[in-house]
């Protein structure tokens, strides 16, 4: 087997089914000098099914700062993968500093895509997929989610957050508070056995978990706004009469069109209407 030019490999490994692993992922995976592993428990059972044997060096949340200018170093002569428990290393999982410092030292930076939870969960829910936004984990704490779920209210697009089965209920009644009653998906042990995608509104999944935790691995799909609902005759009357107070009819049309997201032409002959009807 030919070694691998010296550089840092990103290789995702399955997020359940083992058949999902790619043949460049195996052959990059049988080739490398060093794995920097997660946990050396877990990829040390994906490479045993592999029928592989390779170093491994832990590289996570806790000794990532310690490790990293060690293996940056070695990718200098060495190829090294990395590698998370599960799915794509760097989402929701550790590497982007690892990416960075490696670039930033002009070594190769390989990557060798496959498996990803939030698009797993995004090809099963049914909802928009044009523009998604990810969010992650949602803080834990009620006060930091609400923040959290506030910030992204107005954003429109898809959603897609990660969370865990004892939190599921409450995460969905924050979001229903916090974005109004959407339509959502529950994604759930992504190709295991046992997948699912629930869908309804965030209040009726919200009740649907209240007092049944589901076990396993979750991914929450949230969908966008709706389109706001357009301002009734009487708002936009109402609104041309204040701004035909301070301002000329084109002007005043003008303003309440942007406002209301009206058609500016129609605004300025009811403005015309309205300011005939109203005695000087
Ligand atoms: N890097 C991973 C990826 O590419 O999806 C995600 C790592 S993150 C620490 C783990 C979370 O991903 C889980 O808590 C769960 O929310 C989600 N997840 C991972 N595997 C899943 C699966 N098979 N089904 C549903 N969600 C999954």
């Amino acid at each position: 087997m030919d070694p691998l030019p010296p550089g840092l490999y990103i290789v995702a490994t399955p997020i359940g089914n083992l058949g999902d692993l790619s043949t460049r992922a195996r052959d990059v995976l049988a080739r490398a000098d060093l794995v920097a592993v997660e946990d050396s428990r877990v990829t040390g059972g994906l490479l045993h099914h592999l029928g592989l044997k390779r170093p491994m060096q832990p590289y996570h949340d806790h000794n990532a700062d310690q490790v990293r200018p060690g293996l940056v170093a070695r990718l200098a002569r060495e190829a090294v993968a990395l590698v998370s428990d599960a799915g794509t290393p760097l989402i929701s999982d550790p590497g982007y500093k690892l990416v960075r410092d490696a670039r930033a030292a002009g070594h190769a930076v390989v990557t060798i895509p496959g498996p990803c939870a939030a698009v797993a969960a995004l090809t099963l829910a049914g909802l928009p997929t044009d523009r998604f936004l990810f969010l992650g984990f949602l803080p834990s704490k009620a006060g930091a989610r609400a923040a959290a779920i506030a910030e992204v209210a107005s954003v429109r697009a898809t959603l897609v957050l990660y969370e865990s089965g004892p939190r599921l209920a409450a995460c969905l009644s924050a979001l229903a508070e916090g974005l109004g009653d959407r339509e959502a998906a529950v994604t759930r042990e992504i190709t295991k056995k046992f997948e699912e995608a629930v869908t309804g509104t965030l209040s009726v999944l919200a009740a649907r978990y209240a007092d049944a935790a589901p076990k396993g691995e979750i991914v929450v799909v949230v969908a966008p706004p709706g389109e706001p609902a357009a301002a009734s005759a009487e708002d936009a009357d109402a609104a041309l009469a204040e701004a035909l107070t301070r301002l000329p009819v084109t002007k005043a049309a003008g303003e309440v069109a942007k406002r209301l997201g009206l058609d500016r032409r129609l605004l300025y002959a009811r403005a015309l209407t309205l300011k005939a009807a109203t005695p000087d």
